[in-house]
């Protein structure tokens, strides 16, 4: 049979194989250790159960993405949670994480929480635009809440977002189990070096939502690491631009002739998602080719 990894400790590997059931708790086989292979939360394992209820992980299947830190492998979707009210999120910080999401192949969501203090209208509708799912959402009130539930739905999502934005707040008004969960967790990891490798994934709704304590900012260190040749493409309304430039190779900064910075100009492209580009554009350049 097959399940999800959601918890990785001490050389147990605990595997969800669906909602009724409870998650079987796996050793990993010698083969593993052989072939190098270190399953991570959020993996999709082949494991067989023996009779008294435990099992063994036999293989790990291809992963879709994985990410550094925390560490986790197919995450589906990144909920990039921001806010229009203190602490207002830089939109830069929005973007350097809608860029690694889709350089990783995992589906950006951008939710404005702290909606019942400011709606985010225009961020909301600027993110829309641009192709992405974005709407705004209010731990306090509920509002979006149930929205977001749909968008979990199903898959393995992990949140990020700068401390303060509501992370926690959301998770527990999504599920109050979670809080619980939590607590549990940090009560018995909460002292030592465990607590900043730990993640896990909970069962929110029909999906599953990964769980960092202190939910720092997902794998930011990880976006130097995307190719300059490559940073256009993580900026998904720029694509129907890119074949147009004047020249080929164009970086789409100060070239004569961009269609991108025409689309900018004309108004199909934001202004500060290009701000975006162009400052991170900036960053990965000068990164030396070595240190990739
Ligand atoms: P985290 O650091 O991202 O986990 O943020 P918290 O969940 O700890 O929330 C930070 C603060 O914002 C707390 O005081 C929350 O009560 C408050 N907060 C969170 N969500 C909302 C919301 O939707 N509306 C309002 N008004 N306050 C919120
Ligand atoms: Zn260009």
């Amino acid at each position: 049979m097959t399940g999800t990894i959601i918890k990785a400790l001490s050389g147990f590997y605990y595997v969800d194989v669906g909602a009724e059931q409870e998650p079987i708790t796996c050793r990993g086989r010698g083969k593993l250790r052989h072939q190098k292979i270190t399953p991570l939360v959020g993996d999709h394992v082949a494991i067989t159960v023996t009779e008294d209820g435990t099992g063994m992980v036999d293989e790990v299947l291809p992963r879709s993405n994985q990410f550094q830190r925390p560490m986790v492998a197919n995450m589906d979707q990144l909920v990039i949670l921001a806010s229009g009210a203190i602490p207002v999120t830089d939109p830069f910080l929005i973007d350097r994480m809608v860029s690694l999401a889709e350089y990783k192949g995992c589906q950006p969501i951008i939710c404005f929480n702290k909606c019942d203090l400011e709606p985010a209208t225009q961020l909301v509708e600027l993110y829309q635009k641009a192709g992405f799912q974005s709407f705004a959402i209010s731990a306090q009130t509920g509002e979006g809440l149930e929205q977001l539930l749909g968008v979990l739905d199903g898959k393995i999502s992990a949140f990020t977002g700068n401390s303060g934005v509501g992370k926690s707040s959301v998770l527990n008004a999504l599920c109050p189990q979670f809080g619980l969960k939590v607590g549990q967790v940090s009560e018995k990891l909460g002292r030592g070096r465990h607590t900043t490798r730990h993640v896990e994934l909970f069962r929110v709704g029909g999906g599953l939502v990964a769980d960092t304590p202190g939910f720092s900012a997902f794998d930011v260190e990880q976006m130097e690491l995307i190719p300059k040749e490559e940073l256009a493409n993580t900026f998904r309304e720029f694509q129907p631009y890119l074949e147009q430039c004047r020249f080929v190779g164009c970086a789409h900064v100060k070239e004569r002739g961009c269609a991108v910075r025409e689309a900018v100009d004309n108004g199909a492209i934001a202004p500060s998602r290009y701000q975006s580009y162009v400052r991170l554009y900036d960053q990965v350049k000068s990164r030396p080719q070595w240190e990739k």
